[in-house]
């Protein structure tokens, strides 16, 4: 299932647009790190394709 994911991190703010993929109860986006390299401080919103 393929869906578009909004991840907004705490720490800068950044915001990123992505698409990725519901596997498992979990979601695959292929998303790394932000700019400012914060890995787990974010906010993450699935929306509809
Ligand atoms: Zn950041």
């Amino acid at each position: 299932m393929r869906i578009k994911i909004t991840i907004r991190c705490k720490h800068c703010g950044e915001k990123f647009v992505l698409r990725g993929k519901r596997e498992k109860g979990r979601i695959e986006t292929g998303f790394k790190q932000c700019l400012c390299d914060n890995r787990d401080d974010f906010i993450i919103e699935e929306l509809p394709v």
